[in-house]
């Protein structure tokens, strides 16, 4: 496994780093026990930084890492999680919710500290409320050393600066942004000199797209439209008929870029998380490389957005 620093954290991560929303049946029913296991082979495997969430299984995937995390020395891992989302449409990123939040996310994960904390998916949010209330409350969190570290994360590129250019230097440490730098889509690119310019560490989710990048393919709540997902089909038939894994070009393509301290890769599978470290330390197959990202390039960029009108993306249909 290869590290990198996370922006100014101190935080050295590994390139491939472990999302545990699959623990919380987010894709498909899980095992808890090979959940747990899938866990303890990422940490086995050089894997240092988890992320989870208590909006993932409605705190089912932070009750299921808790279990994963109860025989582990806490100086093995980096642990992040987030606050603000706690169901589907359901948000709350006022200071006094984000403060019982960590104390509950705590106690499903069996720590009394917690790495990162994330306010989740901010383009959900008022951000006057992101960046005068829910942000404050944070830093008052890692004043008492209740938390290492803050971060933001979204879908939308945009609710990025929007809320950086409102607040101190230092207060947003990381971003995590998801589904925009895969092998589709590079549009997280642009931002990444605004990042590097204030030092804040890159956080990439979701290698596969959610699943679209997969055999399986994408899971009924996925928001892309149905013309990317054939796009994505055709790379995905492609690998297959040359007898290739485009997970392991989906995981290769994001570890590859020096400007993204880590990516987040989510599986309950002790045989896929094996696999995918894997692939993030394993030379690249340049032609094929070439090949699926051609195939790729009638969606190039193309993407879905959300969250309240003033916070989304403009839309590439
Ligand atoms: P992902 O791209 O990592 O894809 C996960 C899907 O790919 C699952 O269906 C999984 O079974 C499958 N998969 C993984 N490895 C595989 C392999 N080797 N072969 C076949 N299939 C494989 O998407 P994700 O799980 O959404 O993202 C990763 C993590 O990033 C999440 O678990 C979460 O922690 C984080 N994340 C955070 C946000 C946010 O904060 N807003 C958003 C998205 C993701």
């Amino acid at each position: 496994m290869l590290y990198r620093p996370l922006g100014s954290t101190g935080l050295n991560v590994s390139i491939l780093s472990y999302g545990a929303s699959p623990l919380g049946g987010v894709f498909r029913e899980t095992d808890d026990q090979e959940g747990i296991e899938t866990v303890h082979t990422a940490l086995d495997l050089g894997i240092n930084f988890l992320d989870v969430s208590p909006y993932y299984g409605a705190t089912k995937a932070e009750t299921v890492l808790g279990r994963a995390l109860r025989d582990v020395r806490r100086d093995r891992y980096f642990l992040a999680t987030k606050v603000g989302q706690y169901g589907d449409g359901i948000f709350d990123f006022s200071a006094a919710r984000v403060t019982a939040s960590l104390d509950e996310s705590c106690a499903r994960l069996g720590v009394d500290y917690i790495d990162l904390l994330q306010c989740h998916d901010i383009e959900f949010a008022d951000l006057d409320q992101v960046v005068n209330e829910t942000l404050p409350a944070l830093v008052k969190l890692r004043s008492a050393g209740r938390i290492g570290h803050i971060g933001i994360t979204g879908l939308p590129l945009k609710v990025f600066p929007a809320v950086i250019d409102r607040v101190g230097p230092g207060v947003v440490e990381t971003v995590l942004s998801f589904c925009r730098y895969e092998l589709n889509d590079t549009a997280l690119k642009s931002l990444l000199p605004y990042f590097n310019a204030r030092d804040i560490g890159v956080i990439n989710a979701s290698p596969t797209g959610m699943g679209l990048l997969t055999e399986r393919g994408v899971p009924a709540w996925h928001p892309a439209p149905p013309a990317m997902i054939a796009g994505a089909r055709r790379a995905v038939d492609y690998c297959r008929s040359v007898g290739a894994d485009i997970v392991k070009l989906a995981v290769q393509f994001c570890v590859a870029h020096p400007g993204i301290a880590t990516t987040l890769v989510g599986t309950a599978s002790p045989a896929n998380i094996r696999k995918n470290i894997a692939y993030a330390t394993a030379p690249i197959e340049v032609e094929l490389m070439n090949k699926v990202l051609e195939l790729l390039q009638p969606i190039h960029n193309h993407n879905f957005t959300r969250g309240r009108p003033e916070n989304r993306d403009p839309i590439v249909p």
